[in-house]
């Protein structure tokens, strides 16, 4: 199979108000311009250093995600470009972005992620640390960020009962902050949860972003 038919593949199996994320980390240039050349525009990395050389190397008409975790001392070097930061877990680091969006001219479009796995080793907040977040009163100060969502990661598993229930956790607070009139200003729109082994089970539970990476890529 052609990374193109993938690519239609993974299309037509969602309904097309969802939005996919290619996950291009590890994929060399040319491979990455099969997506492109296929009409794709929006690519996501997970680590800085590639994002950046990736942006550099690639047509200027691509929307790129950091997906990945975010050090607060590498946040200047994806300010200038980046549309979308799946991967705020904490105060600092949102104001770090929001510091260097500010230099940029720029307003940063960001989503909290939110730790859903049994996996120790996965980021992310619990939903207690992510309404203290969406509270705090620094908040409204930060004038070049906006926090539009929620992403998060299911363990991984092939209990697809536990992924399910990981991903409606999270759906539910997606809603529920959507809801609540005290975090009307924060434009939440975005629900990012899905990569290539359980994506359809997050569009099931509400995901409205998915993340895919190695489907799309696979012979
Ligand atoms: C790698 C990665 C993906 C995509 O994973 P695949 O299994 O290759 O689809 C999605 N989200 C994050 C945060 C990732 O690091």
């Amino acid at each position: 199979m052609s990374i193109a038919s993938n690519l239609s593949q993974v299309l037509t199996s969602i309904p097309s108000h969802i939005k996919l994320v290619a996950v291009t980390k590890t994929q060399p240039v040319e491979k990455i311009m099969e997506l492109y050349n296929a009409g794709h525009k929006l690519f996501g990395e997970n680590k800085v250093q590639e994002l950046v050389s990736k942006y550099e190397q690639l047509p200027k008409d691509i929307q790129w995600h950091l997906i990945g975790h975010l050090q607060s001392n590498k946040v200047k070097l994806i300010a200038p470009f980046v549309t979308l930061i799946h991967s705020i877990d904490s105060i600092k680091l949102l104001e770090e972005v929001n510091k260097q969006a500010a230099k940029n001219n720029r307003v940063i479009d960001c989503l909290l992620q939110l730790h859903i796995a049994t996996e120790e080793t996965k980021f992310g907040l619990d939903t207690r640390e992510a309404l203290d977040l969406l509270l705090s009163r620094k908040v409204p100060e930060l004038k070049n960020v906006r926090i539009v969502g929620l992403m998060g990661m299911a363990s991984n598993t092939t209990n697809e009962v536990q992924i399910k229930q990981e991903f409606d956790i999270l759906s539910k607070f997606y809603r529920f902050i959507k809801g609540e009139a005290a975090y009307v200003n924060f434009h939440f729109h975005i629900l990012s949860m899905g990569m290539s082994s359980d994506y359809k089970l997050a569009v099931t539970a509400g995901s409205n972003l998915i993340r895919v990476g190695s489907l799309l890529f696979k012979d």
